[in-house]
């Protein structure tokens, strides 16, 4: 199964893709993720990227491109993958097609979590608050206002892309963490057999 998590910060998909990834024996492919590992590593990407992410803005589109193209490569990915917080900008939507028609492969679906906005300050800053070694540079009020933004303008597009591709399944990402995974599963047609019955 190959999927793509879409939603705004705050919006549980780090979450959802944990346990996506238990279910169906599948990778968490996180871009973020992967950057704030370069940034730790001191890699030349990681230095270029730092203080666009603490910004809150976007790290340009052939950076994350390049990195999702050798992840997928890896012999961990072949069964499949989930990708979290990648693409967020039509151009990548663009290269991912690209990549995985070369391959032979398809997406399954984009799955689209919608939250209201009014709760997401308030998500990242228990996350901030629990996230261990430290909250995240960007988990502050001022860089969510700014990664909000960026959200709104380049990647809340993509549920029009992946709608017209058939692609799109949207669900209600303001109910309990439970109920949210339940809809994924209802939304993907694998609730039954992932719950074991
Ligand atoms: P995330 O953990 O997905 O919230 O990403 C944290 C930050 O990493 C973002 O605010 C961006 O600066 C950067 N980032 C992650 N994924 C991407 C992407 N697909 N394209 C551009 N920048 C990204």
């Amino acid at each position: 199964m190959r999927l793509i998590l879409l939603g705004p910060p705050g919006a549980g998909k780090g979450t959802q893709a944990e346990r996506l990834v238990e279910r169906h024996e599948i990778v968490q492919l996180s871009t973020g993720d992967m950057l704030r590992a370069a940034v730790a590593a001191g890699t030349e990407i990681g230095l270029k990227a730092k203080a666009i992410m603490d910004r809150g803005e976007l790290v340009p589109d052939d950076v994350v491109v390049g990195i999702v193209a050798d992840r997928i490569e890896k012999s961990d990915a072949q069964k499949g993958f989930i990708l979290d917080g990648f693409p967020r900008t039509v151009r990548q939507a663009e290269a991912l097609d690209a990549m995985l028609t070369q391959k032979g492969l398809k997406l399954d679906a984009a799955v689209e979590l919608r939250v209201d906005e009014s709760i997401l300050l308030a998500r990242i800053e228990k996350r901030a608050g629990e996230t261990p070694g430290g909250p995240r540079a960007d988990d502050n009020a001022e860089a969510l206002k700014k990664r909000l933004a960026v959200y709104r303008e380049q990647t809340a597009p993509l549920a029009d892309y992946f709608r017209s591709k058939g692609l799109l399944r949207t669900v209600d990402g303001m109910a309990p963490v439970d109920r949210v995974t339940e809809e994924i599963d209802r939304a993907l047609g694998v609730g039954n057999e992932a719950a074991g019955g």
